[in-house]
């Protein structure tokens, strides 16, 4: 059975990248009935932190990324790392290595000089160990042939051994290096395909090497290309989002994410809109095109539109508030009703959940309103006498729902011998305060009766 994994280095923020990348891991353990694993990588005790760790687990949460097993943390593990390396040392896969820091210099210089990779003068040393010095253990890669990688994405990528020095396994210190605590990793955890970024397709031949020194089976790589901006330029900071976390600030839904990040280097046909199902029914690793993918903010803009659209209201209604919060908006008992009336009135047009609570915010004011200046001069006597006649028949309205509301409307056009245009700005702006809002009979309805006819009441005072 297939196990794939995602291994991230908590360093930082979780990375839209990693979250792509999680995603495919995932998406292929669904497609193959396998398992999806999470790995936190906190080798590197100086860089790696607990907030980072948290960003990780909350970033899959919210995506709905969520690992079938516990996850594993690497540094804990640095004693069967050591186990290993030991074991590989007994087999004659590895070897101690003395050279002082002066003898590597040296011999990195003439390996400049002879254009080859540094060699140790320990790898043919088997015993008669000086055991009072410092040492480094080194993996004995072959020095001849070459290591290929079946690349699912990349195809096979080819490294001559002889470009590849003897990786060092463990440092000094007795720490195990990366490369090594990566390949015991996968393997103590099962991993059959290494699906990650193509910044790691390098470490694949090393790694390859290591495999090949304990005798187990290399698994299947996958490596993935980069996502890129929009201009084509590495990701960051100046094209607008770089966290997953800052996503989900900027109200896109984590189905949408999981929508469009499938997209970007993976697609079906011209299908924009695929579910969950679908995307794990498709899904191949070896569909994954190899050249960098592009965010494209339009499309994710439109792809998240589709799903606020599908989403369920009080769900909608739950997501609006917790942005209203977050904007100290003061929330009171009964926005709940008013939410879900007017969240159906305006979800169309929203891109982003924060595009959702700005057009709700208008149903939420507390009376009395400030209007903006523009429509205080607007109103008129004129205008207030028609306003105050409209009200009349909106008083009398018994179904206070989106069609009967245009009817009266209209009708009272027709009654007073105008256009809608002569009273109906003025009145959006007395039931709105000037924020965006709906049509009118949507906006009467988002208010219902009496909050609407309060407002027009408060105006004409
Ligand atoms: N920890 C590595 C990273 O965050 C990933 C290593 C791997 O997937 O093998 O880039």
């Amino acid at each position: 059975p297939v196990v794939t994994r995602i291994a991230p280095s908590p360093t930082g923020y979780m990375h839209i990248g990693t979250a792509r990348t999680a995603l495919f891991n995932w998406l292929y353990a669904r497609h193959t009935g396998g398992k999806f694993l999470l790995r936190i990588e906190d080798t590197d005790r100086e860089r790696s932190t607990e907030p980072a760790v948290q960003a990780i687990f909350d970033g899959l949460n919210w995506l709905g990324l969520i690992p079938d097993e516990e996850p594993v943390f690497q540094f804990a593990r640095a004693d069967r790392h050591r186990e290993v390396v030991a074991e590989m040392l007994s087999r004659g896969a590895a070897y101690r290595c003395y050279m002082t820091q002066d003898e590597l210099e040296a011999e990195r210089e003439t390996a400049r000089a002879e254009g080859r990779v540094i060699r140790s003068p320990w790898r043919e040393v088997a015993s008669n160990y000086p055991e009072d010095r410092p040492f480094v253990v080194r993996l004995k890669a072959a020095l001849e042939g070459e290591t290929v990688i079946a690349d699912q994405v990349k195809g096979d990528v080819t490294f001559p051994n002889k470009n590849l020095d003897d990786l060092i396994l463990l440092r000094t210190d007795g720490t195990p290096t990366y490369n090594l605590a990566v390949v015991v990793d996968d393997h103590d955890m099962g991993i059959t395909h290494v699906i990650r970024g193509d910044d790691h397709l390098n470490n694949a031949a090393r790694q390859t090497q290591i495999y090949q020194g304990m005798g187990w089976e290399v698994p299947v790589w996958a490596h993935l290309p980069m996502i890129n901006g929009p201009d084509g330029k590495k990701l960051s900071k100046r094209h607008g989002a770089q966290a997953v976390s800052e996503f989900d600030d900027m109200g896109y839904l984590p189905e949408a994410m999981r929508n469009y990040l499938a997209k970007l280097g993976w697609g079906h046909g011209d299908d924009e809109i695929f579910t969950d199902a679908q995307a794990q029914e498709w899904f191949d690793i070896r569909d994954v095109v190899g050249a960098p993918a592009r965010l494209d903010w339009a499309k994710l803009a439109h792809v998240n539109n589709h799903y606020i659209r599908e989403a369920g209201v009080e769900r909608l209604a739950d997501l609006v508030k917790k942005v209203l919060k977050s904007r100290d908006w003061p929330l009171h008992d009964g926005d709940d009703a008013i939410l879900q009336r007017t969240i159906p009135l305006v979800r169309d047009g929203a891109k982003t959940l924060l595009d959702l609570a700005d057009s709700v915010v208008f149903a939420l004011k507390r009376r009395p309103l400030e209007l903006p200046e523009k429509a205080l001069n607007q109103l008129t006597e004129e205008v207030r006498g028609r306003l105050g006649r409209l009200a009349e028949r909106l008083a009398a309205t018994e179904d206070w729902a989106v069609p009967a509301l245009e009817t009266v409307i209209r009708q009272f056009a027709e009654a007073e011998a105008v256009g809608i245009g002569k009273f109906g700005p003025s009145l959006r702006a007395v039931l709105s305060g000037g924020s965006p809002a709906p049509d009118l009979a949507g906006a009467l309805v988002s208010l219902g009766k009496a909050e609407s006819l309060a407002r027009i009441e408060d105006a004409l005072s």
